[in-house]
């Protein structure tokens, strides 16, 4: 079993400690209910036809369809897909969504395909998984290098198959094509609620406002350009190419330009003169000083080596998984609050939901009715996590743990335990 894996399940173990539930809900819960891997064949741009793996995880169902994003990337494998379905299931009950958590994703490096070969990979992925989804079933959404385009293929292809149209099969689609309003920004916008609703809980209101944000996509960017809008100074960024640093506090829209542009973050420094402007490792700008900093990128980057260097008095996970059980334990012990990704990047699955509901009863909501939906649900989930973390004295973490796990165990206790069967 990967580390990634054992330290989600080692995160559900743990918030059982400080709740009553009956030990077969903690079985249920200890591996996933459905799995599919499939060789999906595509014919390429050159004639040849070339395989790939991909996977799709259902891993809980008691509240719902589940649930989760289809992730493009180069190293996935089953049990990160796995991993991050275990993730949906608590993320969608910390913010109370009538769902389950799934997930899927392709090995693939999508920036070596041609459109049309991504178009064909998206719609290929569909046909393999065409029992496994469905808009009762498990509805997918966009993960790590895929995107709304993608989404609406696959949409399509789906529709194509059940023989009408079929837009709740997937979220995250194209607006004409049934998205909603407000989804390319929902994880951060309902990211920068929940901060915003614990800022002074967290110690926050009176700081220097200083934040660092790892990774520059979809999450990346949109909160560094919310702080930015609060009045933060956002220090330093990274993406795959490096990080760019500026005490003074890095300008947005120039950096955004130059990514589009380039590609990369770290062009800022070649483009912008300043003597403050500089380049750093991973490491470096993990180590700077700062009041907020916010992984948005991928899991695992926050380390048991790299943890005991972080200065942030505050981390918030953006991306899933950013900070191991190892470094959890390291950050706690040095006073540094993490308000979980199962929380904290919620407000993407939260949107995607309001999708869903608006592709089924076929009436649509204008952004500001979309943005007065969300924040209430970010501000009772963050308030029942920090009232939960108080009462018990726990992490954050395990206080969302707690929480979710307490609504999956009502809904496996509904259908009856050894306690009703067996008196
Ligand atoms: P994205 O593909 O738009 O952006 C990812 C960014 O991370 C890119 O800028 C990439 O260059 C950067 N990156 C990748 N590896 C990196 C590394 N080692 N160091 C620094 N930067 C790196 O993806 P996204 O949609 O913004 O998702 C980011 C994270 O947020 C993922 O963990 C995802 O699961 C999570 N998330 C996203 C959503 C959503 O709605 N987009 C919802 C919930 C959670």
């Amino acid at each position: 079993m990967s580390d990634t894996l054992q330290g989600a399940l080692s995160q559900l173990k743990m918030a059982a400690r400080h709740t009553e539930v009956p030990e077969e809900v903690l079985e249920a819960l200890n591996f996933p209910k459905e799995v599919l891997t499939a060789r999906i064949s595509v014919r390429m741009d050159n004639g040849k036809r070339r395989s790939f793996e991909a996977w799709r995880c259902r891993y809980d169902d008691t509240r719902g369809p589940t649930k989760g994003g289809i992730r493009f990337h180069p190293e996935a494998n089953l049990e990160e897909v796995v991993t991050l379905a275990f993730w949906m299931t608590f993320k969608c009950a910390v913010v109370n969504l009538p769902y389950g958590g799934g997930k899927g994703a392709i090995r693939v490096d999508p920036r070596d395909l041609s459109r049309r070969e991504l178009e064909r990979l998206s719609r290929a992925y569909v046909h393999a998984f065409s029992s496994m989804i469905g808009p009762d079933r498990d509805i997918p959404a966009p993960d790590v290098y895929t995107n709304a385009r993608i989404m609406g293929w696959m949409a399509d292809e789906y529709s194509s198959l059940v023989g009408y149209p079929c837009p709740a099969v997937i979220t995250g689609k194209p607006i004409p094509l049934g998205g909603s309003l407000g989804r390319d920004d929902a994880t951060a916008k309902g990211g920068f609620y929940v901060l915003k609703n614990l800022l002074s809980e967290i110690g926050l209101e009176n700081c220097e406002k200083r934040a660092i944000v790892q990774g520059f996509g979809n999450a990346g960017a949109t909160i560094a350009s919310l702080l930015h809008q609060d009045g933060w100074k956002v220090i330093a960024v990274s993406d795959t190419g490096g990080c760019v640093y500026d005490k003074t506090g890095l300008d947005l829209q120039k950096l955004a330009n130059i990514k589009k542009e380039r590609g990369s973050v770290t062009d800022y420094a070649k483009q912008i003169s300043g003597s403050d402007i500089k380049t750093l490792t991973q490491d470096e700008m993990f180590a700077l000083e700062c009041d907020l900093l916010v992984p948005a990128a991928l899991e695992d980057q926050i380390t048991r080596d790299n943890a005991g260097s972080i200065k942030a008095s505050v981390i918030m996970e953006l991306a899933n998984g950013p900070v191991t059980a190892e470094a959890d334990s390291v950050l706690e012990k040095n006073g540094v609050t993490v308000i979980p990704d199962i929380l904290a990047n919620a407000g993407g699955v939260t949107v995607s939901y309001f999708e869903w509901v608006q592709n089924r009863q076929g009436f649509y909501w204008t952004e500001d009715e979309v943005q007065q939906k969300l924040r209430p649900i970010m501000e009772r989930g963050s308030s029942a996590v920090w009232s939960l973390a108080q009462k018990k004295d726990i992490s954050l973490r395990t206080a969302a743990y707690v929480l979710g796990l307490e609504r999956i165990a009502d809904a496996i206790k509904a259908h009856g335990t050894q306690d009703y069967f067996c008196p």
